[in-house]
């Protein structure tokens, strides 16, 4: 016999979470599963400075179980499963996660997306002690220190930017020697004395323990002649772009040209009525904290207003 549910929510990270609180206490009795990062993307940050209400700042794995301990408070549950296979064809919808199945009234689309990496030993190791994938989460603790920016996007010269504001030297570390960023992007960053790039380079190695001081170093690899080079650093920033967890929807529900599960207007609805999507899954601009938990509220007065209707 397979399980049903009113609200199946899938992901756990601020938007999953916070869509859990407000359809528990709507007395809908959701069902989380947490899928293989429970927690998201908090969970590999450090301090989170940033989220309202918490002026001394809190650790991104604690401030998940908080938002886990809430939501279970009043009723949500929440399981660690990952999910591999859906089907939203028909109501009502089918999940399953590995092989057993779970059928739902409505579905709440939170897993999220994943920065990408380098793919290099010590990297993951490393996050949140010197390497971070997000300035605006991490910049603010390299007040006059030295960093590095990976990247050669928007995004890059965007972070480079930002986190001239408090580090003494920002080096942007580009593959190749002309950026995709926009031009805008590249004039600001011309004009700011603190930024310096260094084309064709590649950082092949990242130096240092994380129970021993973090990041010390990394080794840059030019990408012409492959002469290598070690370069001591306090912080490492890799914007190199993010990729949405959207694998498991793609035959199902439309993606913009990202890969982003495409929302109405200002809900978040998807084209199957039923079918919610919050947080960074759908969210390519803003990415934070705050925000995804801002749209999971979003989805869970969506879905409960979907559930209303058709009762
Ligand atoms: P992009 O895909 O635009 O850029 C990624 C950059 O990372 C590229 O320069 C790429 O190099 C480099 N890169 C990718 N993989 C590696 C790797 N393994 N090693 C080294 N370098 C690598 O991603 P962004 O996150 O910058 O931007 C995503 C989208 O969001 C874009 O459309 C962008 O315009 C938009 N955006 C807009 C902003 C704004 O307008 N203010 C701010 C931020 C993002 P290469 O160039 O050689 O491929």
């Amino acid at each position: 016999m397979s399980e049903s549910r009113k609200v199946l929510i899938i992901g756990s990270g601020p938007a999953g979470l916070t869509a859990a609180i407000y359809t528990a206490r709507a007395n809908l009795e959701p069902l989380v599963f947490e899928g293989i990062q429970p927690g998201g993307q908090l969970t590999i940050t450090t301090d989170v400075e940033n989220y309202p209400g918490f002026p001394e700042g809190v650790m991104g794995p604690d401030m998940m179980e908080l938002f886990r301990t809430q939501a279970q408070k009043f009723g949500a549950q929440t399981q660690f499963r990952h999910v591999t296979k859906v089907d939203f064809s028909k109501r009502p919808f089918k999940v399953w996660s590995d092989q057993e199945l779970t059928l739902a009234d409505s579905v709440i689309i939170s897993t999220g997306a994943t920065a990408k990496l380098l793919g290099l030993d010590n990297e993951t190791e490393l996050m949140g002690h010197g390497v971070s994938a997000c300035a605006t989460c991490d910049g603010f603790f390299f007040k006059d220190k030295q960093v590095l920016v990976v990247g050669g996007g928007d995004a890059a010269l965007e972070e480079a930017n930002f986190l001239t504001r408090f580090a003494s030297k920002v080096t942007v570390i580009h593959r190749r020697d002309t950026f995709r960023a926009s031009k805008i992007m590249q004039e600001r960053i011309n004009k700011n004395p603190k930024i310096d790039v260094r084309w064709n380079s590649a950082v092949t190695k990242i130096h240092g323990n994380a129970q021993n001081g973090g990041l010390t170093a990394v080794t840059l690899t030019d990408t012409q002649n492959g002469s290598e080079s070690d370069y001591p650093l306090d912080g490492l920033f890799l914007a190199i772009g993010h990729y949405p967890n959207t694998d498991l929807f793609k035959d199902q529900l439309p993606l913009d040209a990202k890969g982003y599960l495409v929302t109405e207007g200002k809900s978040s609805r998807t084209t199957i009525p039923g079918i919610f999507a919050c947080g960074d899954v759908q969210d390519s601009v803003y990415r934070q904290a705050v925000t995804a938990a801002g749209s999971g509220c979003m989805a869970a007065i969506d879905a409960e207003h979907f559930l209303e209707e058709q009762a």
